[in-house]
């Protein structure tokens, strides 16, 4: 998975806001699990925080987990930002508060996580700015 809290954040360097979406390498991570390249344990290696998280702010995918097939599948955002209050802030429903939208420069990231399994996987980052 990518690193967290890496940020491109230079002062009067402009972000052009716009999205990364991770589902390909997803995909291929799925399918090389399901042919036996890698292993369960490799790749469903979520952490406590991570499950904690996932439990109080996860929002329902409404969809099965892609490698145990269970429904407890949600999404988790987290923001981060050299500029935020508070980096890595958790994003309940993938709403940002409206204070830290309105002037600040962020990435945000949309992982999905099993409670089974432990399953994660980067789904999206968003890069947000100001052009
Ligand atoms: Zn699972």
């Amino acid at each position: 998975m990518e690193s967290f809290g890496r940020s491109r954040d230079e002062p009067n360097v402009p972000r052009r806001t716009g999205t990364v979406d991770h589902r390909l390498l997803r995909e291929n991570l799925i399918r090389n699990y399901r042919t036996g390249r890698v292993s369960k344990e490799e790749i469903c290696d979520a952490t406590e925080e991570l499950l904690r998280v996932a439990d109080n702010f996860g929002e329902d995918a409404l969809k099965p987990c892609p490698i145990c097939g269970a429904g407890n599948l949600v999404y988790v955002g987290f923001a981060f930002g050299a500029r935020l209050p508070s980096s890595g802030q958790v994003v309940p429903n993938g709403v940002l508060l409206e204070d830290t939208v309105r002037s600040k420069e962020f990435d945000m990231y949309q992982v999905e996580v099993c409670k089974d399994c432990l399953w994660n996987h980067l789904v999206q980052k968003h890069v947000i700015g100001r052009d």
